[in-house]
């Protein structure tokens, strides 16, 4: 399935020979697809070439569908379950506001606050918080901005904010299969946890950059780093045909261990040893960037294994819009949308619903 499948129109496409001397034409007619090749032609099968052609076209046609998470709108009333509810203006505290509803059948008054039940601050507050903290601004910093929206909490409780939602949002996000490309990128950046250097890998899809998965490590160049491959696969629910790594040697036994296989289609590991001014790591560099930044932001991480760096991953795939990807979204790239005004809150809506 790894031939590569040359579209010349929607009913004309070309691929070159396993030899690599010859090209055939797949056409697509009123009795199906013919082949040029000669296992079609005299032997009459439906050869590879087809499969090649109708595998490709699958391939687009879902890439195509988009998975679209969207707001939860309360579906009817919480005591009797009637479905005539109207909205009737808002319930007001000292830490905000919440819409509520009133039910037309048993007169009854409530709020919908999925995800956000029993917490002392409404849901703006919390995912402003969630919001200025991954886009750069320190736990500080972030608690100080939140004054002047009048949500006043300590750098503590916004740390604690962010622990328990990316954790709730991971476990829903795992859920989802983005459909990423066949080449992948690894490769590790440092930050520091209480002042020591840790090292944080990553896999990402190269076309939509999609961050797949991560690992927390204490080395560099002899990290088992295994389990992030494993879960990339998991993630991805495929292996890539391509892995463009740096050349350290232990991206190269875990691509033996994990993405190698004697049969097709085969990944390759591209190991491209960076150079300074380099133009083909600029995708990976970028993010590296994009991450060390943040490292002001780090230093209040307490634990190896933080979720806060799983939150790091989550704002990077679906919410931030990247300017290489005109605007949109790794996730968008990859047919998930998150609508609503407010991602974050649709995302944590979704991840506290029960079904
Ligand atoms: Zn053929
Ligand atoms: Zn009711």
């Amino acid at each position: 399935m790894q031939s590569n499948v040359i579209r010349i129109d929607d009913i004309n496409y070309e691929i070159k020979s396993s030899n690599g001397k010859d090209v055939y034409s797949i056409l697509s007619t009123e009795l199906g697809w013919v082949c040029s090749c000669p296992d079609h032609m005299f032997r009459g099968v439906k050869c590879k070439h087809v499969y090649a052609v109708e595998f490709s076209l699958e391939l687009r046609k879902s890439v195509a569908e988009i998975q679209k998470i969207e707001p939860i709108n309360i579906s009817g009333c919480k005591f009797c379950k009637s479905e005539t509810v109207v909205k009737c203006g808002l319930r007001k505290n000292k830490n905000g506001q919440l819409q509520k509803f009133q039910c037309k059948d048993c007169n009854r008054c409530f709020t919908i606050n999925l995800g956000f039940e029993r917490m002392k601050h409404n849901p703006q507050g919390i995912t402003t918080a969630i919001q200025l903290y991954f886009s750069g601004e320190s736990l500080r910093n972030t608690a100080r901005s939140l004054k002047l929206l009048g949500v006043e909490v300590s750098h503590q409780t916004i740390y604690n904010w962010i622990d328990k939602y990316t954790s709730l949002m991971e476990k829903y996000l795992e859920k989802i299969t983005p459909k990423v490309s066949t080449a992948w990128r690894t490769d590790e950046l440092y930050f520091k946890v209480k002042g020591n250097k840790k090292y944080l890998y990553a896999l990402m899809d190269d076309e939509t950059r999609f961050w797949i998965a991560q690992q927390v490590a204490e080395t560099k160049y002899d990290a088992d780093i295994r389990p992030m491959f494993q879960k990339s696969k998991e993630i991805a629910g495929k292996k890539p045909l391509a892995l463009i790594s740096d050349g350290a040697p232990n991206f190269h036994v875990a691509y033996n261990k994990e993405f190698y296989t004697r049969a097709n289609p085969r990944t390759k590991h591209i190991r491209h040893i960076r150079l300074q001014g380099d133009h083909n790591n600029n995708k990976m560099e970028r993010m590296n960037g994009e991450i060390r930044d943040r490292e002001k932001t780090m230093r209040g991480l307490k634990k190896m294994d933080t979720p806060i760096l799983k939150g790091f991953q989550i704002y990077h795939n679906y919410i931030r819009e990247h300017e290489a990807l005109k605007g949109q979204t790794p996730a968008e790239k990859c047919g998930i949308k998150v609508e609503g005004k407010n991602k974050w809150k649709t995302l944590i809506e979704n991840a506290s619903k029960k079904d």
